[in-house]
């Protein structure tokens, strides 16, 4: 995208600071397919504990630290339960399926809708039927704008998932937004469930790299399964330099990307008590118009839906790129939903 002022598209989108880069240039490496790569180590030590789990795995992509993370709790033949609109089902591209022989049913209802799950839930009624073997739900939610998951409802789920043997998953791509956001501990969020998978490539600005985070046997069996797949990695320690630079330097500051997202949604009329991280949706929108008049004065927004835009902060995005933006994004709102202009 050429002559784009400001970019709120994704918080995929940073590039790595300055400090950043540094700390790649000095990162000490090893071969980390054979567990020689110390600043690797150091990065999956550290976001384990954060999470309050044994081990964790160093990945280049979210979705791949999601299908390490399902396989180990989902066999062949098995299901998990997700959201509709879940990443796993709607961005991932089939590969639970492809690679990992497990099916999905989905809930409607919301990103954690607990009547329908208990609903969905389908005990083990011999082999010619597929068992549910796990629950996966997103944390913050992407597809509903960033929501953040109550804490107390989690805690639900998990009572519910004890009671019936199930396995739970937590894809925490943005779990760093929903602790910023209610200042619950990375580590009560982890704890409640079997697997984790966390992006050090989103709202952290990191320029790639997820973990998939478990019991020690779960992480010995996703190893073998990342080379098997093709992820394993060399000297992948000037990219885990990237990550420790992140949570050292850039997770306090998303509360900066959530102001700048509730800034933006006043500029569009939306109720700020929606925003509960860094996205914004603004719904009821002639799509195509609104995104081609915010490109017409250099912002950069996203469609999500047939009548929905996104918009996205992160490091990328400044206080005066917000202050830029907002005007711009009202004019074409007001322009391309009339009826909505002035109320
Ligand atoms: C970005 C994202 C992922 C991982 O995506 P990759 O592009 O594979 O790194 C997983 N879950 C959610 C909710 C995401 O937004």
């Amino acid at each position: 995208m050429s002559d784009v002022a400001v970019d709120l598209r994704s918080d995929t989108v940073t590039r790595p600071t300055a400090g950043m880069r540094e700390a790649m240039a000095r990162a000490e490496v090893g071969d980390d397919v054979y567990g020689e790569d110390p600043t690797v180590r150091a990065l999956e030590e550290r976001v384990a504990a954060l999470l309050g789990h044994e081990a964790a795995l160093f990945t280049p992509t979210g979705s791949l630290a999601n299908v390490l993370a399902l396989q180990g709790l989902v066999r062949p033949g098995q299901e998990v339960l997700c959201a509709a609109d879940a990443h796993i089902a709607r961005a991932e591209l089939g590969v639970h399926g492809a690679v990992s022989g497990l099916t999905m049913r989905t809930w409607t209802d919301g990103p954690l809708a607990l009547d329908q799950i208990r609903d969905l839930h389908a005990p083990d009624l011999g082999p010619f039927f597929v068992p549910t073997a796990a629950v996966s739900v997103e944390n913050t939610h992407n597809l509903s704008g960033g929501a953040v998951l109550p804490l107390a409802e989690l805690e639900e789920l998990r009572a519910w998932a004890d009671a019936h043997g199930i396995r739970l998953h937590l894809d925490g791509a943005r779990l760093w937004n929903a602790a910023v956001a209610t200042g619950v501990d990375m580590a009560a969020y982890g704890r409640l469930f079997d697997a984790v998978a966390v992006c050090l490539s989103k709202g952290l600005g990191a320029p790639i790299g997820s973990l998939v985070v478990g019991s020690a046997d779960h992480i010995a069996q996703a190893r073998v399964w990342r080379k098997r797949l093709g992820g394993g990695m060399r000297q992948v320690g000037v990219l885990a330099a990237a990550g420790l630079y992140a949570l050292d330097h850039h997770v306090d500051r998303l509360a900066d990307d959530h102001a700048h997202a509730r800034l933006l949604a006043e500029a569009c009329g939306v109720d700020t008590a929606t925003v509960a991280t860094n996205m914004v949706l603004v719904h009821d929108v002639d799509v195509a118009a609104f995104v081609a008049a915010c490109a017409a004065e250099g912002i950069a927004v996203s469609a999500v839906g047939p009548r929905t835009v996104r918009l996205v902060t992160h490091l990328d995005v400044t206080r005066d790129q917000v202050e830029l933006a907002r005007p711009v994004l009202a004019r074409a709102l007001a322009s391309t939903r009339p009826t909505a202009a002035g109320s």
